[in-house]
């Protein structure tokens, strides 16, 4: 076997259920799952996944990326800032929208390691991605701050 790519994700063929999964169990995945229960909140693991989903997407602009990112309903992303060492992205309905407030967390890093792998590849270029603000966080949106290395 030489592996799964994004284009063997989508061979569906699920006659009774279909291809959607609801987005409580992605969240006891992302949440229960990999932030309480990994160490470290699954920092390292989770930048991991997300990077590597991201570099295996079939995306060629931003633009791309972007429509990728909601098409698989990641979240609803723009940019908000562009700055000469990097870009601020914003997203709406996010996965992590209308739970309860706990803060001091931002619980979105798999979605921001998703879009450095995905830019990086675009761009072709390392990247560094911080989460800095969180709708866990209390804040109005999740927002991404990408530097350029
Ligand atoms: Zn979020």
């Amino acid at each position: 076997m030489d592996g799964f790519t994004f284009a063997d994700m989508k061979e569906i063929r699920r006659s009774k259920l279909g291809n959607q999964v609801p987005l409580e169990l992605f969240r006891a995945i992302r949440l229960i799952g990999m932030y309480q229960g990994l160490p470290m909140k699954g920092k390292s693991t989770t930048v991991t996944i997300g990077r590597k989903i991201g570099e295996s997407l079939p995306v060629e602009t931003v633009e791309d990326v972007l429509e990728v990112f909601k098409e698989l309903k990641i979240g609803i992303p723009r940019i908000v800032k562009e700055e000469e060492r990097g870009i601020h992205i914003a997203v709406e309905d996010c996965f992590c929208e209308g739970l309860p407030a706990q803060y001091g967390n931002m619980v979105c890093d798999l979605e921001g390691a998703i879009l450095e792998g995905a830019l990086s590849k675009v761009w072709k270029r390392k990247l560094s991605i911080r989460e800095v603000k969180c709708n866990v966080n209390g804040d109005e949106h999740c927002e991404y701050q990408i530097t350029f290395l």
